[in-house]
């Protein structure tokens, strides 16, 4: 079966195309810049590299131009549409009620719409992929997987604010956490790998998002981020936890907009604000030149991490292993290790010379004693997309 996976944000379209149950990945790319100057649209398969700049005025272009390199004669994977039997989308905010991937019909287009009030960035943008996929492909059912899904398993204990309860119970302010395809992909190979029953595991998804799961027995029970991705660890540039009384501060006394305070807190703050770089890798660079602020934020990024660490241990009230993924946790040998320092008490140690190496797959950088596995392991959502889907269309 090939199944079609589609990440559909504001101003690009990310796919892939796979074949299931082999698990074969057939092509990938991304449009990019849609709706912007100078569009972008990068397409790979085995045998054909291509990146091309051009106008792609809405997603309709984006995909429509997709669908035509998937069906080109020379660098094509398919010779017809109705090859593609599924089309996976990603859906950022599913609320309390998606708990599971779920075929899409109308009613489940309207309540995607409507948890747009919760995640307008993410969920509008997945919402146009949909409309512009069914159009496309009308042959294919179409599948959301959602991120907010995988935390749906998170008790009342962890998922409610201190706040009045009826904005619990009349609005919706919960955690609901996000990353969840990556935390459930990354955490169910660790299992795996482990060939644990009972497993208490820790996954860190790094990249310019970062977030952390306590994964017990397979289920999420804790998570960093809550009612919007803003809280928890630091980011490429967002804060992370923050004491609310700073936005006050920044309003009443300062006299920045709430607007300015969203973007001051979502898209200049984090590593961007610490250092004025976003990109760890500049930040390393920097450290390598001994710039103290680049250091420092490196620290106080592990710091956050460590403290999680330890909540979550005592959520699980033990620990089997921490897990480390995306662009930080898959590369950052320097993360990874400062996270790792001084963690004794808990368990965990690092094997310097493993922390340096670079392989495939489930790969374990803890050292022979460590009483508790330190694994890096790729995310590959597009893939766990792709599963979900296969697993429902066959289920049913
Ligand atoms: P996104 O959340 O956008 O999917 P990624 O998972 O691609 O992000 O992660 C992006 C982050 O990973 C960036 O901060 C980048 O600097 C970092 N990164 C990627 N490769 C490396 C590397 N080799 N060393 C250190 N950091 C890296």
């Amino acid at each position: 079966m090939k199944i079609l996976v589609i990440n559909s944000g504001s101003s690009s379209i990310k796919f892939q195309l796979l074949q299931l149950p082999e698990e074969t990945l057939l092509c990938k790319g991304m449009a990019d810049r849609i709706g912007v100057n100078n569009s972008q649209l990068e397409y790979k398969t085995q045998a054909a590299q291509i990146k091309e700049t051009l106008a792609l005025n809405n997603h309709q272009q984006g995909l429509q131009k997709i669908a035509e390199l998937l069906l080109d004669p020379k660098v094509g994977v398919i010779q017809d549409k109705s090859e593609i039997a599924v089309v996976g989308h990603r859906v950022v905010q599913g609320g309390s009620l998606f708990a599971e991937t779920t075929l899409i019909n109308d009613r489940v287009k309207q309540e995607i719409q409507a948890f747009a009030d919760l995640a307008p960035l993410h969920n509008l943008p997945n919402y146009a992929g949909i409309v512009v996929a069914e159009q496309l492909f009308p042959g294919a059912q179409q599948v959301a997987v959602f991120d907010t899904a995988f935390h749906q398993s998170i008790p009342e204990v962890a998922n409610q604010y201190a706040l009045p309860k009826k904005l619990y119970t009349e609005h919706g302010i919960q955690v609901y956490g996000f990353h969840g395809v990556s935390h459930q992909y990354v955490s169910q190979q660790a299992i795996q790998y482990l060939g644990l029953k009972q497993s208490k595991i820790i996954t860190l998804h790094l990249g310019n998002g970062c977030s952390m799961t306590a994964v017990k027995d397979g289920q999420s029970i804790d998570h960093s981020m809550g009612f919007t991705p803003s809280t928890g660890l630091i980011m490429g540039s967002r804060s992370g936890d923050l004491d609310p009384g700073i936005i006050f501060h920044l309003v009443d006394k300062l006299g920045y907009t709430l607007d300015e305070v969203n973007n001051l807190v979502n898209k200049q703050s984090g590593l961007l604000g610490l250092t004025g770089y976003r990109d760890l890798r500049d930040i390393e660079a920097q450290v390598g030149q001994g710039n103290r602020d680049c250091q420092l934020a490196i620290e106080l990024s592990a710091y956050r991490i460590k403290k999680y660490i330890g909540a979550y241990t005592a959520a699980m009230n033990g620990l089997d292993a921490i897990v480390f993924t995306a662009g930080i946790g898959e590369n950052s040998q320097l993360m990874r290790a400062s996270v790792c320092t001084d963690m004794d008490y808990y368990g965990i140690e690092l094997d310097q010379d493993k922390n340096q190496q670079k392989s495939e797959g489930v790969q374990e950088i803890s050292s022979g004693t460590s009483a508790v596995k330190v694994l890096v392991i790729p995310t590959k959502e597009e893939l766990e997309i792709a599963k979900q889907a296969y697993a429902l269309i066959y289920n049913d």
